[in-house]
């Protein structure tokens, strides 16, 4: 249900948020399929009209002749009907594609620009000092031996990995703290499928397809593996209209992500930065659209302290156009100190995406009205239906996480600090040093 009446309508501000989002969308072809699709719904429907009027007519006493006539008329126009059907179907078919590239608008107070016009929003912590030489999460992870990236190669490609050891725990223990952190605050925990079918990915805004995809699809089938957590808690209320009283639902899921990454060669793409395969938790919640800005508001507040819980020095940035995906209205993403590095790097991202997702998932509410004076006893109080606002956050993305808490905790010894809220999700542990 992309509402096409008012992008054609709002079209000046379309196109210029589609420039400021560097988006390659274009509006002139979905425009004229949307004028085209319009005048064949209105020709199927004259015809629908005559065909009426004839099957009427031969209901009446008529002349043999003329029931031959109208039988005549009325198989042109079955013919006719057909054929307009057909290319009606085709032409939406058309007209949804092209227009699943048509990004969400944009927030009024985003920044206008590519990454570097971000504008800073909180800044928390200072850098760690050490007095040491300090080395990267790989060569930590080799000295410890936490990681294999040479096994993983050989067995799947690049930007795989292996954990080993206490690094397993320590992926273990960071998906429980951040799941039962969550939970605390009320959200309801899930675990997804990991295979969706790629309609699902296209109706939360992703593309499947394409030479420069970020989707792994599945050969042969119209399914995909999951780049997101979002795709499968998005789809989970898709064509259903939900009762005022459930908003805002509020999830936290748990799952695998694969992505191709492509297009990324060049950017950080040594160690566990940028993997093909990781782990995430992630924050999810359906609401009123009245209330979108303040959960937005939650979700940022609640990375930030499960952030600041774990030690680490990180920036909130509000996030320039040009940055954010197709379905984000604004988005803010926290980036955390690295020393290893020498840099921040992006751990975490949340999205107001309006009813961008809804509008294409189905999922609508009905708030509830004020009784109606006029309302007869016993029926219900229906009024219209509307879309759900959705957003999204990262609780915890856990190869990242390991980079911080490897470069960021570690001695002059060689040995990692665990934070202290993670040790009792790893029996106690206080330090990951060699024996
Ligand atoms: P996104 O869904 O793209 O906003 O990503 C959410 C978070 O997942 C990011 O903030 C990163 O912490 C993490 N992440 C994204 N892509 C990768 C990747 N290829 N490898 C490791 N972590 C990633």
């Amino acid at each position: 249900a992309i509402d096409f009446k008012w992008i054609r309508d709002n079209r000046d501000a379309v196109v210029t948020n589609i420039m400021n989002r560097k988006s390659s969308a274009d509006l002139e072809v979905v425009i004229e399929l949307y004028e085209r699709m319009c005048s064949l719904q209105k020709e199927v429907e004259r015809l629908r009209g005559e065909r009426n009027v004839v099957a009427n007519k031969m209901k009446g006493k008529l002349e043999p002749s003329e029931r031959l006539q109208l039988i005549d008329e009325g198989k042109r126009l079955k013919d006719a009907l057909v054929n307009l059907e057909e290319d009606l179907v085709q032409l939406t078919d058309k007209l949804q594609q092209e227009a699943q590239c048509i990004p969400n608008m944009t927030h009024p107070d985003v920044p206008i620009g590519g990454e570097d016009c971000s504008a800073l929003r909180r800044m928390v912590g200072t850098p760690p000092e050490f007095g040491f030489a300090i080395k990267d999460h790989l060569q930590l992870g080799k000295e410890l031996d936490l990681l294999d990236f040479d096994a993983a190669a050989e067995v799947s490609g690049s930007k795989f990995y292996y954990l080993k050891n206490e690094a397993v725990l320590l992926e273990m223990a960071l998906t429980n703290w951040a799941i039962s952190e969550v939970m605390r605050k009320g959200f309801t925990p899930l675990t997804t499928p990991e295979i969706v079918r790629s309609s699902v990915v296209e109706k939360c805004g992703f593309q499947p397809r394409g030479t420069n995809t970020q989707v792994y699809s599945i050969e042969g089938s119209d399914q995909c593996l999951i780049g997101t957590a979002e795709i499968p808690v998005g789809g989970i209320h898709m064509d259903s209209i939900l009762p005022d009283s459930v908003l805002p639902l509020k999830y936290v899921a748990y799952s695998h992500c694969f992505r191709t990454e492509a297009g990324a060669a060049g950017s950080a793409t040594r160690g566990l930065y940028r993997v093909h395969q990781f782990s995430k938790v992630e924050m999810f919640i359906l609401c009123r659209p009245e209330d979108s800005d303040s959960y937005l508001e939650e979700l940022i507040q609640i990375e930030e302290d499960l952030f600041s819980s774990l030690g680490l020095h990180f920036k909130t940035l509000d996030m320039a156009s040009e940055d954010l995906g197709a379905p984000a209205y604004r988005k803010f993403d926290i980036e955390a100190w690295m020393p290893g590095l020498g840099r921040y790097g992006e751990i975490s991202s949340a999205s107001n995406c309006l009813d961008y997702q809804s509008r294409r998932l189905g999922i609508r509410y009905r708030p509830s009205a004020e009784p109606s004076p006029n309302l007869k006893k016993g029926k219900a109080n229906l009024g219209p239906t509307q879309f759900v606002h959705t957003l999204n956050a990262t609780a915890c993305a856990v190869p990242r996480m390991i980079v911080c808490l490897l470069e960021n905790f570690q001695q002059e010894d060689g040995s990692i600090i665990i934070p202290e809220v993670l040790r009792p999700f790893m029996g106690g542990l206080e330090c990951i040093r060699l024996d």
